[in-house]
């Protein structure tokens, strides 16, 4: 708390002078002197921050580290496969970058282009962000689990020149044809595929693949051609680093432009801040590098900070549901980050898998994606953390480019499910539906007064589209599309999108809540609440409900529930509808899409929109099936 407090006063004295001490944190060929130029009016739409400064971020991974951590180990490698796993030195990992980004160069890729990654949870993912970096190219890496469809409209959509990918990928001790994916998607994409002039190919599996003469290359052969020095190139800070589709839960996903100075000091000050990851800490986060959250927290932030990050090429459940803290175990993980569903999926399985481990390595933990229902928090702070390590629940989006509203570890941790206070430099504010700010203890939409630097640039190819999406509905205000309660202590609880506050009887109720009390219920493992029209109220509340392992969904444990949630939330929250579902429509993220819920709930099955980032379609139709009870 008191870091807390001292970094935000620095803050409230002097804005620009705080923001260029954090900008201090880099190594740049050329310091910034100034903090930020920046205009939310669509009139004069501009932001920049840093823009005098010269940097590289593979620069600041890797070469930086070399002299002081050039032995120790940067990247700590789990495979899929319990017996395998590999450490990889600061050193090695700049050697294998700078012979990848030789390879790029040599067939003619080079600033401003883009590549798009499409990998498994290995080393060369991290390699070949930080390659692209080196050089200048513009990386957009597409979660290895999408279909050739979706890598297809993203090869289109930003214009790839090249492509690295795998043979296959593991995950879960089941493959992934990558390569043969990637084929299809170029074939697909036409003549945007044409002009994918390279496709270079890591061998993972072995498998055989197709290979196109002239434009495909093997890396564990083109990467003895080349040397293994490889300058880095001088960026300006305003250049663009990445391009990263957001999770499609709410539309079709949208192409977040970030660039390098900014993103880079703010992944930095925050991963240093909210990990407080010490010099011989090992630090996990379990996302995967398609994410904003593999970007910014296992690859920039801590290799940024000269951090042992691991990289997981499996799933949490395989071989069994114990993995994840055998992995703790085995590597002696100090600080782990994960999702809400990841937790809630663990907490499904019981208390067992968990306690047979040991965990003593273990000092913090961290969480994302979602708000985290307390039922949840609780098992993970008092099952997985022992009691003994601080959570922190961290509130961003691919749009911020890091953590913006977060408890840090040093602050009290008495409020489960809420994301507390905003990161020092930070300006969150609660505004009504016609933008009017909301002070003290309020609900309301949740928005950002002021630019930080890791906030994201536009939408490729479609600048409109970014001003209009957040920052027309509030004139010259961020709009997160989130909303939030502020409580008398100041600290913020995300109530979920806004577009999913249900509004009963006259009674506006974040689903959150709802799904949260569900959760509490022993038989509960998830829910997910949506609204539907309602004659008389308005909105009618619309659950579905995945009962835990082996108890049997019946009609008595329907109406349990709806009595359930009376007796905890109140008579206006009780629920008109609860579907005992087998499953739910999730991202490939494992966030919830309650867009598809609410089309169903509405008795709309035919307009469910872009289902293209949708993890498993055919619990879809079950959930169609089953909400046919209520015709
Ligand atoms: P799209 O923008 O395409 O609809 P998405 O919003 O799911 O997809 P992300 O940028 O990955 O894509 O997710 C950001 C959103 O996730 C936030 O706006 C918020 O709704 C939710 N979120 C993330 N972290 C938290 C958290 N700690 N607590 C509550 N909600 C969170
Ligand atoms: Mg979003």
């Amino acid at each position: 708390m008191r870091e807390r407090n001292a970094m935000t006063s620095r803050h409230v004295e002097n804005r620009d002078k705080f923001w260029l001490e954090e900008a201090g944190r880099l190594h740049w060929f050329k310091e910034p002197m100034v903090a930020s130029d920046v205009s939310w009016d669509a009139e004069d739409f501009h932001i920049r921050w840093y823009e005098d400064g010269v940097l590289n971020a593979s620069y600041q991974c890797l070469d930086r580290h070399l002299e002081t951590r050039g032995e120790k180990t940067a990247i700590l490698w789990e495979g899929d496969d319990p017996s395998v796993s590999e450490a990889i030195t600061y050193r090695e990992a700049h050697e294998e970058v700078c012979r990848m980004a030789n390879v790029l160069k040599a067939r003619g890729v080079g600033k401003g282009d883009r590549v798009i990654l499409y990998m498994p949870m290995t080393p060369e993912a991290a390699y070949a962000m930080l390659a692209c970096a080196r050089i200048g190219a513009v990386h957009s890496v597409v979660f290895g689990g999408f279909s050739p469809e979706a890598l297809a409209s993203r090869i289109e959509d930003c214009g790839a020149v090249a492509v690295i990918t795998a043979d296959e990928a593991r995950r879960g001790g089941k493959t992934v044809p990558l390569k043969e994916n990637v084929d299809r998607a170029i074939e697909r994409a036409g003549k945007a595929g044409d002009a994918v002039h390279l496709v270079l190919t890591v061998r993972v599996t072995g498998a055989k693949v197709g290979f196109e003469d002239g434009r495909d290359l093997w890396w564990h052969t083109s990467r003895d051609d080349v040397t293994k020095e490889c300058p880095s190139e001088p960026m300006a800070a305003e250049d663009p680093l990445f391009i990263l589709y957001t999770s499609g839960s709410t539309g079709k996903p949208k192409g977040v432009v970030h660039t390098t100075g900014g993103y880079m000091v703010y992944a930095s000050y925050t991963h240093e801040k909210i990990f407080e990851v010490a010099e011989d800490d090992v630090y996990w986060c379990t996302a995967d590098v398609g994410w904003i959250t593999g970007h910014s927290y296992i690859v920039y932030g801590p290799l940024a900070n000269g951090v042992t990050t691991l990289m997981f090429e499996g799933v949490p459940t395989y071989p069994d549901a114990s993995r994840m803290w055998e992995v703790v175990d085995k590597h002696k993980v100090a600080q782990i980050y994960t999702a809400p569903t990841a937790i809630r999926a663990l907490m499904r399985e019981g208390d067992g898998p968990v306690k047979k481990t040991s965990r003593a390595s273990l000092k913090l933990l961290g969480t994302v994606g979602e708000p985290i229902n307390p039922e949840a928090w609780r098992w993970y702070h008092e099952v997985v953390g022992e009691g003994r390590c601080p959570i922190v629940d961290t509130w961003w989006q691919t749009e911020t480019g890091g953590v913006l509203i977060t408890p840090l570890p040093s602050d009290p941790m008495t409020k489960p499910g809420a994301a507390t206070k905003p990161m020092p430099g930070i300006m969150p504010a609660l505004v009504d539906n016609d933008g009017n700010p909301l002070d003290g203890a309020a609900e309301g939409n949740l928005i950002l007064t002021e630019s930080w630097p890791g906030q994201a640039r536009g939408v490729w190819g479609d600048q409109e589209r970014f001003i209009q999406t957040y920052f027309s509905t509030y004139p010259g205000r961020y709009f997160t599309g989130d909303g939030a309660r502020r409580d008398e202590g100041g600290d913020y609880w995300i109530t979920g999108r806004v577009d999913d506050v249900l509004n009963v009887s006259g009674h506006r109720m974040g689903t959150a809540e709802i799904e949260s009390a569900l959760v509490a219920h022993p038989s509960v493992a998830e829910a997910a609440v949506v609204g539907y029209p309602h004659d008389i109220k308005g909105q009618g509340v619309h659950c579905y409900v995945i009962l835990n392992q082996g108890t049997e969904p019946t009609d008595a444990l329907a109406k349990t529930l709806r009595g359930h949630v009376r007796e905890e939330i109140g008579p206006v929250a009780t629920p008109d509808r609860v579907q005992l579902a087998p499953g739910l429509p999730k991202t490939r993220s494992g966030k919830i899409m309650r867009r598809i819920l609410r089309k169903i709930a509405e008795g709309h099955p035919d307009q469910l929109g872009d289902t293209s980032t949708l993890a498993e379609p055919q619990v879809v139709d079950a959930l169609i099936d089953g909400a046919k009870q209520f015709e």
